[in-house]
């Protein structure tokens, strides 16, 4: 296609797309990530209306995953004027602490990591990474005990004479949730040029979720885009009821985050969310014992993306998630697995 300097006139003149791109963020993911088709997995599990990979495991910067475009907008530049720390939160493990961690180092900033539970000795995958990436970690006992121990080390960076921007759990927050958004457009724009011989029909879209954030941001870009593709998301530890809840909470709150040419109406842009949201469906029957711990069927999971895809699942979320869709899929319309990424976690 040739590329003419074509200058819109006006801001209404701007796909979705572009309009989403242009919000204001810290550049660190690698976008656009691939939409790999998986002919031979599709084939062995008898995908016949097709299956392709949204690859976020690969957005990069400090070994990827979807925190990254997470954090993009959370640590957007007008919010970190004077800030000298981040300070933020999660498991021993955690794939959120490990981005942040490294948007720190990359910032030049300080990074305080509140983790529950202890993390192993010596450190193994993501605890490794913490330390690598030069975070200080404060360790409490338990989960519940994280924001107040966030809150605290923010007011003694502040008697200390510097300033903690404070990054909610798994960088879960509506403005967090703006790249999700950016992510559905850009998904949307992948399947609309493959569309003409690959994917006829709206999608099922396969995806992990805990804290919320990635969801909330899929359905406030698909309302965005009046795009009606079939959501699947999958815990990987709360009841669906609550990860619902606080989705719906957080793309919601971004409507007043997004530029005036964007929402036209903001009571029609909610309801459009609204319907997103009713439309999805939330699975909490394929936690198993719970957060981390393996089921038979993610491990079945794991060997076959493996073996029959060369697509390498993580044990926490991901694995799940093609768990459900193992047990989901019909083969009548084609599906979507966005990969969310979490690989350090099979070295733990
Ligand atoms: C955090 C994470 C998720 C869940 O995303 P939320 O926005 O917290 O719902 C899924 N997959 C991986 C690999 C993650 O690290």
């Amino acid at each position: 296609m040739t590329q003419h300097a074509h200058m819109p006139r006006d801001r209404r003149d701007l796909s979705p797309l572009q309009l989403l791109a242009r919000l204001p963020r810290t550049h660190l993911a690698h976008t656009p990530t691939p939409l790999l088709p998986a002919p031979a997995l599709a084939a062995h599990i008898g995908a016949q209306a097709g299956l392709f990979i949204k690859a976020d495991a690969w957005t990069g910067f400090g070994l990827g995953g979807n925190k990254v475009r997470k954090l993009e907008h959370e640590l957007s530049p007008e919010r970190l004027d004077d800030v000298t720390h981040l300070v933020t939160a999660g498991g021993p493990q955690s794939n959120h602490c490990r981005v942040t961690a490294a948007a720190a180092a990359h910032l030049g900033l300080s990074c305080t990591l509140v983790i529950n539970g202890r993390p192993p000795e010596p450190p193994t995958g993501n605890a490794a990474l913490h330390r690598l990436l030069g975070a200080e970690v404060v360790s409490v006992a338990d989960r519940s005990d994280r924001n107040g121990a966030m809150e605290e080390r923010a007011e003694s960076i502040a008697a200390g004479g510097g300033k903690a921007l404070v990054v909610p759990l798994g960088a879960s927050t509506p403005r967090g949730a703006l790249g999700y958004a950016h992510a559905m457009a850009e998904l949307h724009d992948q399947i609309v040029r493959a569309g003409e011989n690959q994917l006829k029909d709206d999608p099922v879209l396969f995806v992990a979720a805990s804290s919320g954030g990635t969801l909330a941001g899929l359905w406030l870009g698909a309302a965005l885009l009046n795009w009606h593709p079939t959501i699947v998301a999958v815990s990987a530890d709360d009841p669906a009821s609550s990860i619902r809840g606080k989705a719906l909470e957080l793309a919601i709150g971004a409507i007043p985050l997004l530029p005036p040419a964007m929402v036209p109406d903001r009571a029609t842009l909610q309801s459009a969310v609204q319907r997103a949201a009713t439309e999805a469906s939330v699975r909490e029957d394929f936690v198993g014992d719970g957060y981390g711990l393996p089921t038979r069927e993610s491990e079945d999971a794991t060997s076959i993306f493996g073996r029959h895809g060369g697509i390498v699942l993580d044990p926490v979320y991901t694995s799940k998630a093609a768990a459900a869709l193992l047990a989901l899929l019909d083969g009548k319309r084609p599906a979507v697995f966005l990969h969310t990424g979490g690989h350090p976690a099979l070295f733990r």
